[in-house]
């Protein structure tokens, strides 16, 4: 399962979640701090992942 790294717009504190892709899709993220859904999606660690071949 993939997880998403947002940052939070109002009170800038990052955070993870751990959505499915239909979650990821219909659930607007809200930040854990203070509730604001005013937050932004980083980079997704699953692709960083993915990514980290040497
Ligand atoms: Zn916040």
């Amino acid at each position: 399962m993939p997880v998403y790294d947002y940052v939070c717009l109002d009170c800038h504190k990052t955070f993870e979640l751990v959505l499915s892709l239909n979650e990821h899709d219909n659930d607007v993220p809200k930040c854990p701090e203070c509730g604001s859904t005013n937050v932004e999606q980083e980079a997704a660690a699953f692709f960083a992942v993915t990514s980290k071949k040497s």
